[in-house]
């Protein structure tokens, strides 16, 4: 959300009734949250804004205290002083990872909306037990001539892993466990803060345990009893074509391994683009600037162009101005959704001779006496001529 933006309505977003009952609230959500998974979109910002979007709401709405002070103050009431850290009203709305979890808290795993995206051969994320990893942020480089096409790519990444010395249990063999007092065993500790805006209860993983509910007699002396260790992998990540800069895939499991056996996070892969030596991007299409001589603009040519894939050639036809664009259909990038490609723009830039022989000075001075013709006025046509081309 960018700042001086309006919010929009929570249930406007999640198009349901301001009396909307909580399994109203929460079907509405479900619905769109698979319709949006970007796990479902790789690579599609809109959808990751409308899958945050909706959680966001969700999140709002499914908390009664929450929907109570969003009904009677609005998003202001939210971002307000007192909200905590829980209460994703501020600023910044939540990022990705925080809309992420949510869902897997409320559907992942046993069967519901996570089993109906992916069969039922889930990670098995969200269910009780030792918490996940965290997800890991890689970024990812990529040309233009990458990019066109899509490709796919191995990482090598550093993240933690699940201990080789006890598999990622945290304990020595033989090794005993007692309940978490701290917790009662249950692994999470929920904490009570009050504000203006009424009650809010924080949930959060238990210290002591980190969410396990028990305590190891013994821990492994490798990895202190967390059960991670420092590690990499290399990983393989399917670009599609005609992603941009900011779009994001995700690796399943491929993030920072959970503590004591929990199920690793995933892997957030964040596409960049490197600037191109000789195109520039604009959308799907490419700009390609061509120089000719004076006499290749006049009496035309065929010429060889490259393109992301390959070189092609390319009529200019006679009479051709410097500044026109010639439009090479489908050699641009193949479009992210739906088909077809993108169009390569080149733009014929009409080179002026310098350091003239005194006989082509000659014979220049013979044609301009000849031609004797002079330049139109570039009127308005002209520029919107120019315009209309990249519009495509
Ligand atoms: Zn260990
Ligand atoms: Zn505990």
């Amino acid at each position: 959300m960018k700042p001086g933006l309006a919010k929009r309505d929570y249930y406007e977003i999640l198009g349901v009734d301001r009396d909307a009952d909580a399994d109203q609230v929460k079907k509405a959500y479900r619905r769109l949250a698979v319709q949006h998974h970007p796990d479902k979109n790789p690579g599609d910002k809109s959808a990751e804004e409308k899958f945050k979007e909706a959680t966001e709401a969700y999140e709002i709405l499914k908390d009664d205290e929450k929907r109570r002070t969003y009904d009677q103050f609005g998003h202001a009431g939210l971002s307000g002083a007192g909200a905590g850290p829980g209460a994703y009203g501020g600023a910044n709305g939540f990022d990705l990872s925080d809309a992420l979890r949510a869902f897997m808290r409320d559907f992942g795993g046993g069967g519901g909306a996570f089993d109906e995206m992916f069969g039922a051969t889930g990670r098995g994320r969200g269910h009780a037990g030792p918490s996940g990893g965290a997800d890991l942020k890689v970024r990812l480089k990529l040309s233009l001539e990458e990019i066109a096409s899509g490709t796919e790519k191995k990482l090598r990444i550093k993240h933690l892993v699940h201990c080789t010395e006890c598999a990622g249990s945290g304990q020595t063999k033989g090794s005993k466990k007692t309940a978490c007092l701290q917790c009662g065993g249950v692994g999470e500790v929920r904490q009570v803060t009050r504000s203006i805006f009424g009650q809010f209860v924080n949930i959060s993983s238990c210290p002591r345990c980190h969410g396990a509910g028990e305590i190891v007699e013994k821990p492994c002396v490798q990895c202190r009893g967390d059960g991670r260790i420092e590690g990499s992998s290399t990983i393989s990540v399917k670009i599609p074509a005609g992603v941009s800069a900011g779009n994001y895939i995700s690796v399943s499991g491929a993030g920072h391994a959970g503590p004591r056996g929990g199920p690793s996070g995933d892997a957030i892969v964040l596409i960049e683009e490197t600037p191109h030596e000789s195109f520039e991007r604009h959308g799907d299409d490419i700009l390609y600037a061509l120089p000719i001589s004076f006499s290749q603009a006049a009496l035309g040519d065929s010429v060889i162009v490259p393109t992301l894939n390959g070189s092609v050639k390319l009529t200019v036809p006679a009479g051709t101005q410097s500044g026109k664009l010639l439009r090479l259909r489908g050699k641009g990038i193949t479009h992210l959704r739906g088909f077809g490609s993108g169009d390569q723009l080149v733009q014929v830039i009409v080179w002026t001779p310098t350091g003239l022989t005194s006989d082509e000075k000659a014979l220049l001075d013979k044609f301009g006496k000849l031609h004797g013709g002079q330049p139109p006025k570039a009127d308005r046509s002209f520029f919107e001529k120019l315009r209309s081309t990249f519009k495509g």
